[in-house]
């Protein structure tokens, strides 16, 4: 059962010394009721408050950080199994998957791919997350060299793949300070692998067939102190996948079973259909995929997808409300008024450049709803219309008084002529003909 704030704040040492991140001890064991914290950041717990708290105050999944500084990426901390509970939180990374049999041109490529390759969505850079490096030729020697590859390339997080411990023991040499995941510690190899991790302070994932052996190497390499661990499944197949991600993800925030509150880790190149298994391991919870390099629309589907995902649905991305330019727009060049939905703006602008021809865009803050639920909402009306001319100034930048407002805001154009004195012409319902319209309608 959950323990209340209080009831935390009397087991903490109450030394106020913000160590933890928080400014006190009180609104530590606020974040620690919520489960928003992990009762290892307070350095002064004893065993026996440690043993009290356990598991009902840390986050049901833990985070997990791969990487340092700029050259990370977080997972984990996640609170529920749809994301119209709530929201996801942290978004997977995803990384391309090299192998020390390849040669160094190959790995040089991949690598320089996950460094340059981006796109800008909805005003995010998306991009993917790192490379993992694979031992596949069991050579200490190759793989270390082909670590130091990518190295050399890029500055990026990584996973380190093999088997054997002698070769990710020579390949931690390069880039242990930088803590790559590890991947993968065994019923077999545990010992040595939870060695590896804790010398080189590195997150660590844990790989075995079926829940209870999972479960039970969580808690011993948890127990050997290295408790960043990450969980591969070993899926056999996409379906496999789906209903054990599942069952995870339930039993972890339901804290059912504390020892599966850990992020999951996919190999998508061992899966039929890579793309398939990547945009499942997106919707399903993976937190580390790891994939073969992704064609150029695998790659727009995959970080698309991604976004989508991650983002809160309570919260519609807005654009922050103004007037905005498109090209060099003269005093007589058209205005076009319309919301601050991000993806309306974006789409809206975009078929604006294409036309080529100057013009403002007036966004109008109706806290972040597309035109048609505005309107339904009354969010969008002349009132707001009218304060927006006047407060981004629209009079001084044009030298005439005609505004294009959104086809699905037909509805408002008598009375935004009245309560502006602008003359309202109404555009399209779909962006795409906005080049057309125009075209065709716009006379100064
Ligand atoms: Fe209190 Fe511990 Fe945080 Fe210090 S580290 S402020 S003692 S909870």
């Amino acid at each position: 059962m959950a323990l209340k704030a209080l009831d935390i704040y009397k087991l903490l040492p109450k030394k106020n010394c913000k160590e933890c991140g928080d400014p006190t001890c009180l609104t530590f064991a606020m974040k620690l009721a919520g489960g928003k914290a992990d009762i290892d950041l307070c350095p002064y717990l004893d065993d026996q408050a440690k043993s009290v708290l356990g598991a009902t105050t840390r986050p049901p999944i833990r985070l997990v950080k791969i990487g340092v500084g700029e050259r990370s990426f977080a997972v984990g901390e996640e609170f529920v199994l749809y994301r119209h509970e709530k929201t996801f939180y942290h978004p997977p990374g995803i990384l391309f998957k090299v192998s020390d049999t390849q040669t160094k041109e190959e790995i040089t490529a991949a690598t320089n791919r996950v460094r340059n390759e981006s796109f800008v969505r909805v005003g995010a850079d998306l991009r993917f997350n790192g490379i993992a490096i694979e031992n596949v030729s069991g050579s200490s020697d190759a793989y270390a060299h082909a670590v130091a590859t990518v190295e050399s390339a890029a500055d990026l997080p990584l996973v380190l793949m093999g088997k054997k411990v002698d070769a990710l023991s020579a390949a931690l040499v390069h880039c242990g300070t930088y803590r790559p995941l590890i991947h993968a510690a065994t019923q077999e190899n545990f010992r040595e692998m939870c060695t590896l991790a804790k010398q080189h302070g590195c997150p660590l994932v844990i790989k075995a067939k079926g829940l209870d052996e999972l479960t039970s190497l969580a808690r011993t390499c948890s127990n050997e102190g290295v408790r960043d661990l990450v969980m591969d499944l070993s899926p056999q197949s996409l379906f496999d996948f789906i209903t054990t991600s599942t069952s995870v993800r339930q039993l972890a925030i339901t804290r059912t079973v504390p020892d599966l509150g850990y992020p999951v880790f996919l190999d998508a190149t061992l899966l039929d259909l890579q793309d398939a298994a990547v945009a499942l391991g997106i919707v399903k919870y993976a937190s580390v995929i790891v994939a073969a390099p992704l064609s150029p629309a695998s790659t727009r589907a995959a970080l698309t997808l991604r976004q989508n995902i991650y983002t809160d649905p309570q919260k519609p991305i807005q654009m922050n409300p103004g007037l905005y330019r498109i090209g060099s727009p003269g005093k007589d060049a058209p205005v076009l008024m319309t919301v601050n939905f991000s993806l309306t703006f974006f789409t809206l602008e975009g078929y604006l450049e294409a036309t080529r021809i100057p013009c403002y865009m007036l966004i109008v803050d109706t806290e972040g709803l597309s035109v048609l639920t505005a309107v339904a909402a009354g969010k969008l009306n002349e009132v707001l219309v009218r304060d927006s001319l006047k407060k981004f100034n629209v009079e001084n930048e044009v030298s005439h008084k005609k505004l294009i407002i959104p086809g699905y805001a037909a509805p408002l154009s008598g009375r935004i002529e009245e309560a502006t004195g602008w003359t309202v012409m109404v555009g399209p319902r779909d962006a795409a003909e906005i080049g057309e319209y125009l075209h065709e309608e716009w006379k100064k």
